[in-house]
């Protein structure tokens, strides 16, 4: 058996990512927290900066380590030219060992996306693309200044599935406060109905700083839905069931086993090296992080590249982290690969906080795994936070 989990840890440690932040947004969605501008005045520079980045951090791989997954997010990707994306992608490729089978995935916005358009991004590797539909309701798109409508989303994606894309993810979002049941539900049904094999769907949040937190306490607008958020969720899950979808992660849902590679790796503590304004890597041991402005990031890169903060992680952050991620999923947290990782029996470790939630049924305690059920997974954050340990 030990030498099995050796065999599956052996495998991880060649195993890495690329992140890419492309730091631009036509709109601001008023209740977004990224990092993004909508002047495109110094976009290619930052691109130049991008390509700098890419080459200059060729030292966080080790020679074995193999990319496995790239995913260029932000900001909107698909505001990049298909000549911009060209030179990212042959950066990466001519100083990084990328897998033949690598996913690469591109978050676009439906507006960007026009035929020609498509065939350049599969021209150029991208073989997944991650669509922000967010809501089929015109009226609602714009009461969230997103930049595009609903017919453009269906579009696209028809257009991106004749084009030959296989992989195909969308995005929505749940619990607008004038979002009703109904409404919600003939939105996961149409969802369900294009050729996606990939859903994320998130609940609208009331962040920080946001234009639409302004509004909320300007009393302008109302607040995001409480209960509301968690009846769509249970319309979400049910429907998503019924069609024999996999609920795999908390905000993940897909058709057979394609899960995003990317992502899943994230919350398996796979290294990824995060490049652009904002991003962040992991090495494993510490977390870095960008500098969330352009002009910073363009400035120091014309420097000496030193827009990269970081910390060292402890073995509370690490386990912590496996925590909240690894109850975020399906899979949950395996007992053998946590003991073998950190040194704790995880049943020792939270015997209390594991009884209480099993017994509300909350959780599922089985002898490799403890995962939560789907109605812990509405409040996994909570849960994971009740184990937090300072060990
Ligand atoms: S397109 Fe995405 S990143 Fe840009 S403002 Fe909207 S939600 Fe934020």
């Amino acid at each position: 058996m030990l030498t099995k989990i050796n065999d599956i840890a052996g495998l991880k440690i060649f195993m890495a990512g690329i992140y890419i932040h492309i730091p631009f947004c036509k709109k601001a969605c008023f209740y977004c927290d990224f990092h993004f501008s909508v002047s495109f005045k110094k976009k290619k520079e930052i691109v130049g900066a991008l390509i700098q980045e890419v080459i200059s951090r060729t030292d966080f791989f080790k020679p074995k380590e193999i990319i496995r997954t790239i995913y260029f997010g932000g900001g909107t990707p698909s505001v990049l030219s298909l000549e911009e994306l060209d030179d990212i992608m042959a950066a990466i490729h001519s100083h990084y060992t990328v897998a033949q089978d690598a996913e690469i995935t591109f978050e676009c916005n439906p507006d960007d996306l026009n035929f020609s358009f498509l065939q350049g991004l599969k021209f150029a590797g991208i073989n997944r693309l991650s669509v922000g539909v967010q809501s089929f309701d015109d009226d609602h798109l714009s009461w969230m200044n997103r930049s595009h409508n609903a017919h453009q989303s269906i579009q696209c994606i028809h257009d991106a599935a004749q084009v030959g894309f296989n992989d195909i993810t969308i995005d929505l979002i749940y619990g607008l406060p004038q979002l009703s049941n109904s409404v919600w539900e003939s939105t996961v049904k149409k969802a369900f109905e294009l050729p996606i094999n990939h859903l994320s769907a998130y609940s609208l949040t009331l962040e920080e700083n946001t234009p639409y937190s302004k509004l909320v306490k300007q009393k302008k607008y109302l607040k995001p839905l409480d209960d509301g958020s968690s009846e769509h969720y249970t319309i979400l899950v049910e429907l998503s069931q019924s069609l024999g979808w996999d609920h795999y992660e908390v905000s993940s849902f897909c058709k057979k086993e394609n899960y995003a590679r990317h992502n899943k790796s994230y919350w398996e503590g796979i290294k990824y090296l995060g490049i652009g304004p904002s991003a962040h890597s992991y090495d494993q041991e510490k977390r870095y992080w960008n500098v969330s402005s352009n002009d910073s990031y363009l400035d120091l890169s014309r420097q000496n590249g030193d827009y990269r903060d970081f910390e060292v992680l402890t073995i509370s952050d690490q386990i912590n982290e496996k925590l909240l991620t690894g109850l975020r999923t399906k899979w949950g947290v395996n007992q053998q690969s946590f003991k073998l990782k950190y040194g704790y029996d995880i049943y020792t470790l939270f015997e209390k906080e594991i009884n209480y939630w099993v017994s509300i049924q909350w959780m599922v305690k089985k002898k490799e795994n403890i995962r939560l059920t789907e109605v812990g997974f509405l409040f996994a954050d909570h849960i994971a936070s009740s184990m937090f340990v300072d060990v």
